[in-house]
């Protein structure tokens, strides 16, 4: 249906896309599964890829060691494992008259990528073979372009069953050209200028139907831009309004009060704590809350400084909260504690659900009546309606597990307390200006002195007696050891019966002369600490446990560890699992079985192997994972990303940040006329996830 001129701006843009060029009923509710309603959300539904003709040459064209792209028709497909156990996977490409082999090593499951008679394009470096030419590990795309008038870069989208990549690319362009006069600015001219970004409507139309790879970056720079400005306001926003709410008890350090805390320690400070304890000095003495992230790589050391804040808190008559994801943590800190203010005069309470009732209410009045200095518990706090009258200090552990707005929870009822969050997740500069824009950061790079380091190995079946062995042999010697046992599905269940499973075939075999203890979800609170007492005490040798155990615990004397199905674990996941096994004196020594399935699980186990920094780590995860899953909704509370990529686009990150920064500060509420649709935009995509106030 075409629209009439008469039609308003707005009336083209919210017309149903059951209206549209191309869209009938039955499209309809396709679309609308994409969560396409009107036709504005097709002009920014955007591509999530292009496919480049431009490169794609013919067979005759290419000359040995050429990157090029060549299109054709499959006619074998064969996969295979060579005599030296590897698995080769083989596809012969049909163009014209000749051939083109694509081949990959190693990665079985691209098998199911390909079916006879399709027509794809293979990127990569030719090479001569015989009679014909091959490309290994080649980039593969699938090639359908019939019908839309175009570019050499067609777009290509998300898609749904039942609708096809040519489908969609027509629908797109009949509502480009159905709103081309309807389509308004978002950015003040000033903006545009200073930030040289395309202005919407030039660039709207370049996104989707590039007219060469020049006027794509250019399109895409734009809405980028604009997708990061709006979340950047939306931060900055947040982060004006806690200043202005905010209204802290200042807790100055001096001289006196550093030599009491000081003389605590067992240790050195290494640079690194001295300078992040020195970064939350400086907040801390200001009425402004604290709210910084404490990033640090496992075993980095988080905790000293998150005790000595806590101190600090304490010698200004405060109480200080440290809340931990996991029961097992919160004992541990509460453990850690304790052996540290084993000479001062400092209150502790441990609150988890491994308290009866009885005692959970007689702590809770001890707290009330600020008797209790210390207080270390698990989430549950949170909702125990907890009274700290003089709350000075929140520490969470482990933010990642915690969302934007549950931080917000504790906040006390008259002053607001100061947040110091620490994560053991390194988090990548940019993400951490994204996710935790609000915060700022500290980091702990370095790794406290005598670290012996950690050895890592993928094991296969034909290795596992000889991995035993060895495992055998350290434990004699007197070293302790993890086996962490596969999640099944996520389901209590199964979980359980496969760690039960794991535990009896243990016993019965290998580790039949070891004492061993158990720990997994399904326990309660009381079972779990005394499995991790008896583990921590060297009453058992071997701890077989589920993924429970992949937070903080720290068993000096544990330098060995087993993960099964290590491709059912992310990466951070197994990085955090190494962990517990580097913080000794003693060198670790990890053994992954795994059976990956997808390519990604096998990236992800090969980076694993290949790196112990933590960081790295991070980076390789978040670009594995990409920006959607990071950005994931039910992690952060935040809806994701659609174009932009904040690992590629790290420096319009930057630019944004800095842009809204400015803006906040000249024009706290954005006040101003020219920002009244951007200011529209931070709300209606920001304003709840962050708990925005009255900016409306
Ligand atoms: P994480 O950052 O993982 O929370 P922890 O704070 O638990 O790390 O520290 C790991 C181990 O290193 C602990 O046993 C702790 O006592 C020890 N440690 C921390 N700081 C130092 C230091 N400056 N010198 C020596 N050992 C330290
Ligand atoms: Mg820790």
């Amino acid at each position: 249906m075409c629209a009439a001129p008469s039609k308003t701006a707005s009336e083209l843009l919210h017309t149903p896309v059951q209206f549209l060029k191309g869209v009938g009923p039955e499209r309809a509710a396709l679309l609308q599964r994409l969560g396409l309603h009107a036709a504005k959300d097709l002009l920014f539904f955007f591509p999530r890829d292009y496919q480049d003709l431009s490169s794609v040459k013919t067979l005759g064209e290419v000359r040995e060691g050429d990157a090029v792209s060549i299109a054709g028709t499959i006619e074998e497909i064969d996969a295979r494992v060579s005599d030296s156990g590897r698995s080769v996977l083989g596809i012969l490409v049909r163009q014209g008259d000749e051939h083109l082999r694509g081949v990959w090593f190693n990665q079985p499951f691209l098998r199911q990528r390909f079916k006879f008679g399709q027509r794809i394009m293979l990127s990569g470096v030719v090479k001569r073979q015989g009679m014909c030419w091959e490309m290994r590990h080649p980039r593969v795309q699938s090639i359908e372009s019939e019908g839309v008038t175009a570019g050499p870069l067609l777009p290509v989208y998300p898609l749904t069953e039942g609708l096809k990549q040519t489908q969609l690319r027509r629908i797109v362009q009949g509502v480009l050209e159905l709103c081309q006069t309807a389509i308004d600015e978002v950015f003040p001219d000033a903006v545009l200028h200073r930030m040289r970004v395309w202005p919407m409507a030039a660039a709207l139309p370049q996104v989707h139907f590039p007219r060469d790879a020049a006027s794509l970056e250019q399109a895409r720079r734009r809405f980028v831009y604009q997708e990061l400005l709006v979340l950047q306001l939306a931060l900055a926003l947040r982060r004006y309004q806690l200043r202005q709410r905010g209204q802290a008890e200042p807790l100055p350090i001096d001289s006196r009060i550093d030599a009491r805390i000081r003389r605590l320690f067992p240790f050195a400070l290494t640079a690194d704590q001295e300078q992040a304890i020195q970064e939350i000095c400086v907040d801390l003495s200001g009425r402004v809350p604290m709210n910084r992230l404490l990033q640090g790589d496992v075993g980095s050391g988080k905790t000293v400084v998150a005790i000595y804040a806590m101190l600090l808190a304490v010698a200004h008559g405060q109480q200080a909260a440290l809340m931990a994801p996991t029961e097992v943590l919160a004992r541990q800190h509460w453990q850690t504690l304790q052996a540290c203010l084993a000479k001062a005069q400092v209150r502790l309470a441990l609150l988890t659900g491994a308290c009866t009732t009885a005692e959970r209410n007689r702590l809770k009045t001890e707290i009330a009546a600020g008797e209790r200095d210390i207080v270390v518990g698990t989430q549950a706090m949170l909702h125990a309606e907890m009274q700290l009258p003089r709350l000075g200090l929140v520490v969470v552990d482990e933010q990642h597990k915690f969302g934007v707005k549950q931080r917000a929870q504790l906040r006390g009822a008259g002053r607001d307390p100061h947040y110091l969050v620490m994560t053991a997740t390194p988090i990548p500069r940019t993400v951490a200006m994204t996710l935790y824009g609000d915060l700022d950061v500290s980091t702990l790079r370095g790794n406290p002195p005598g670290r012996q380091g950690v050895h890592t190995y993928r094991g296969d079946d034909a290795q596992r007696e000889a991995w035993w062995e060895f495992f055998r042999r350290k434990l004699r010697e007197g070293r302790q050891g993890f086996v962490i046992a596969p999640l099944v599905d996520g389901s209590d269940e199964s979980d359980v019966s496969s760690v039960e499973q794991m535990y009896a075939s243990l016993t019965n075999g290998p580790l039949e002369e070891f004492r061993v203890g158990l720990v997994h979800g399904r326990l309660s609170a009381e079972e779990k600490g005394a499995a991790m007492d008896a583990f921590l005490a060297q009453q058992t040798q071997v701890l077989v446990a589920t993924s429970v155990v992949e937070v903080g615990v720290d068993i000096p004397n544990a330098s060995l560890m087993t993960i099964e199905n290590g491709e059912r674990f992310g990466l951070a996941q197994l990085h955090q699992l190494r962990g517990r096994v580097r913080r000794g004196p003693y060198p670790g020594f990890v053994c992954v079985f795994a059976n990956p399935v997808t390519a990604e699980s096998e990236q992800r186990l090969q980076a694993f192997l290949a790196s112990t920094d933590g960081f790295e780590l991070a980076e390789t995860d978040f670009r594995l994972r990409g920006p959607g899953d990071l950005f994931g909704t039910q992690q952060h509370g935040l809806p994701p990303l659609r174009i932009a990529d904040v690992i590629r686009d790290a420096e319009i990150l930057q630019e944004a940040r800095n842009m809204a920064d400015e803006l906040i500060r000249n024009d706290p509420d954005l006040r101003q006329p020219e920002y009244a649709r951007l200011k529209r935009m931070v709300i209606t995509r920001y304003g709840q996830a962050m708990d925005l106030g009255d900016v409306g």
